[in-house]
């Protein structure tokens, strides 16, 4: 029986120890329920927001003030 680790974000390493690993995100599906965004937990804090969600969040909320 293989058993699946999550992998850290920010150093791309496998989290053998689960108490370890800290949910950074979750990542919403198109076409299903999404998946989590792991990280350990010394790098947390250092793992960045998805830039390209930033950028999308970044033009909407420009576009509604520009507006108002
Ligand atoms: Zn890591």
């Amino acid at each position: 029986m293989t058993v699946a680790w999550h992998v850290c974000r920010y150093c791309d390493e496998p989290i053998p120890d689960p108490d370890d690993a800290v949910l950074v995100a979750h990542v919403a599906g198109n076409s299903g329920p999404g998946w989590n965004i792991w990280a350990h937990r010394a790098h947390a804090e250092l793992v960045e927001p998805d830039p390209v969600a930033v950028r999308i969040l970044a033009r909407v909320l420009i576009t509604q003030a520009l507006r108002s």
